[in-house]
């Protein structure tokens, strides 16, 4: 546990309320089961997941969201904690992590089956021809010498550069709470040293002369809601820990991963309720001018009140800030504020179902950029149109476990890039229209040929249901868009400024979205609030 001599004395109930069962919310009540608090999770929806929520119909299964698991040690951690037991003040990254010598995983067995996907992407360029990326160096420059030989000492000096940038960036900061100025100010002059904090595109653009292999190693931010044109450098760090500890895939998909969360939190006495949208988180007013209102609890939208003093909220942080808290008690997070901020991109996410009789030349990760790529991401993010021309990423599960679909048949999301709801697109006419466009292009094109013939199911979702059933302002996919003005200090944090008891968690807060950040986001705030229940939770613990 830690201390911090500043913070005050809280006399707490004990319990603890978090909004939300997504990856932050489950990992979060994991970790106050674990720490002695009583954790009451409540969901909007009819079952947990957030972003990661499930889809059955017709024999298929469809994780609605991510895929790509990385970071399996953070999982193990989760699933390792007792009751009782706290990790806190161990090693972020022990000894065997950092070696990649922890491949037992004994604890996540319990709950999950994890297993290793090669390659990591199949990055398909326009003209249909495709690196396969799976960190191996001798693959790597294998086919970075195919595309452009020139590159290969370009490549070493990328891999240098940003190897540098994860170990200070990931390694040592990740876990930074930057709650003042001061602390961002310390690591400053260093991310700059690493030439970390120019945009990632620029930065590959460096060391690639060639325009496919600065898409190969810039596109990945987009999987986190990044805009390689305008997110930072220091998220080339995705590379390396990918590179690190694999990409991974939990066997009857990322629902399994969420199913075994849910166990285990449970196993530690936690307790969710679903269907229980919250309407009002409540508030008492400040004593004087120089305290802070303080959280009282939560309503329930069927009028059920709730009472805290400690609230965490794993939703939206800017649906948090504006809908659930009256504006007159919020001194930082005003609406304006709150406003003003940029939020990440939307997708348009199609879901679909076919019969296959010949084998696909297609892999478990699929990338298939467009004709433009520095374009589209303009359109994308500023210009906030819908371009005829799209990239896409296409997932298809079933070509490592066959359990998601009836025999014969293959499940498969693919997933557009999209304006957020800041744009004045009608979903309700262009998302028919896209979602009937991709999957004739996917068929057309010869990635999955005949697919129209043989598709039994297709659906699909667009900003509408960010914004709608998410509760995520202007329809946004990741939270708050990753750039360097909204990162560490400046991306909201996990601790209330406005209001005493309320904390945040998930993709809006720091360190960042993406599931292995959202559960650093976890263990981030439950550092904040065992410190400032540090003297509570000695006494609930006897110590
Ligand atoms: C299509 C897609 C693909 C992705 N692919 C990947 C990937 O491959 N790898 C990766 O690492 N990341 C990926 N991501 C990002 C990753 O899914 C997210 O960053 C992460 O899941 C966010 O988790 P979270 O807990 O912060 O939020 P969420 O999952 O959004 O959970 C928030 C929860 O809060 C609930 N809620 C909101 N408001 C209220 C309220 N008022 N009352 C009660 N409940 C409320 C919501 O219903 C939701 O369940 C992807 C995201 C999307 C959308």
């Amino acid at each position: 546990m830690m201390k911090d001599h500043k913070s005050e004395l809280h006399k707490s109930r004990n319990t603890a309320i978090i909004i939300g069962a997504g990856f932050g919310g489950l990992s979060l009540g994991i970790r106050l089961q674990s720490l002695g608090f009583n954790t009451i999770i409540l969901e909007k929806l009819d079952a947990p997941g957030g972003r990661a929520y499930v889809k059955k119909v017709k024999g298929f299964t469809f994780d609605m969201g991510p895929t790509v698991i990385t970071v399996p040690h953070f999982i193990e951690e989760l699933f390792s904690l007792e009751q009782l037991q706290d990790d806190l003040n161990k090693p972020d990254f022990p000894q065997e992590v950092l070696l990649n010598k922890d491949s037992e995983k004994t604890s996540t067995k319990k709950y999950a089956k994890i297993v290793p996907i090669k390659p990591f992407y199949r990055i398909y360029f326009h003209d249909k021809t495709y690196f396969d990326y799976d960190g191996d160096p001798v693959n790597t420059r294998r086919q970075i010498k195919e595309i452009e030989e020139e590159d290969l000492e370009g490549y070493e000096r990328f891999h240098q550069d940003a190897e540098a940038i994860f170990k200070r960036g990931f390694l040592e900061l990740g876990y930074t709470f930057f709650g003042s100025a001061k602390e961002m100010f310390k690591v400053l002059p260093d991310l700059l040293k690493l030439d970390a904090v120019r945009s990632l595109f620029s930065f590959t653009s460096k060391y690639f002369k060639s325009d496919k292999l600065r898409q190969v190693f810039s596109f990945e931010t987009l999987l986190v809601g990044g805009n390689p044109l305008s997110v930072p450098a220091i998220y080339s760090m995705i590379h390396f820990v990918e590179k690190t500890w694999g990409v991974h895939y939990v066997m009857g998909g990322t629902g399994a991963l969420i199913n075994g969360m849910v166990k285990k939190y449970h196993e530690l006495g936690g307790q969710i309720k679903y269907n229980s949208e919250i309407e009002e988180i409540t508030i008492n007013k400040r004593q004087n001018f120089f305290s802070k209102p303080k959280v009282s609890g939560v309503q329930i939208r069927n009028g059920e009140l709730l009472k805290s003093n400690v609230v965490v909220s794993n939703g939206d942080y800017a649906n948090t800030y504006m809908r659930l808290i009256n504006n007159k008690f919020r001194r930082w997070n005003k609406d304006w504020k709150v406003k003003k901020m940029n939020y990440s991109m939307s997708l348009v996410v199609i879901y679909f179902g076919f019969k296959y009789d010949k084998e696909l030349n297609l892999r478990h990760h699929n990338i298939i950029l467009g004709p433009r790529y520095e374009a589209l991401l303009s359109d994308i993010f500023k210009r906030k149109i819908l371009a005829k021309d799209f990239s896409q990423y296409l997932h298809i599960p079933t070509l490592t476990d066959r359990s998601l679909a009836p025999k014969g048949h293959h499940a498969a999301y693919t997933l557009v890039p999209v304006p957020n709801n800041a744009s004045n697109i009608d979903w309700s006419i262009e998302g028919p229209k896209l979602t009937k466009i991709v999957l004739s292009f996917l068929d057309s094109e010869g990635y999955i040929p005949d697919l129209q013939k043989n598709l039994v199911h297709s659906e699909f979702i667009t900003p509408d249901y960010f914004e709608n059933i998410l509760n995520s302002h202007l329809g946004n996919s990741f939270g708050v868009e990753p750039r360097l003005t909204h990162s560490a200090f400046f991306r909201p944090h996990n601790k209330s400024e406005d209001i005493e008891g309320l904390y945040l968690v998930g993709a809006s807060t720091q360190p960042g979205a993406g599931t292995p950040s959202v559960m650093m986001s976890a263990k981030m705030t439950a550092r904040v609030i065992a410190n400032d229940f540090y003297d509570d939770l000695k006494e609930w613990r006897g110590e």
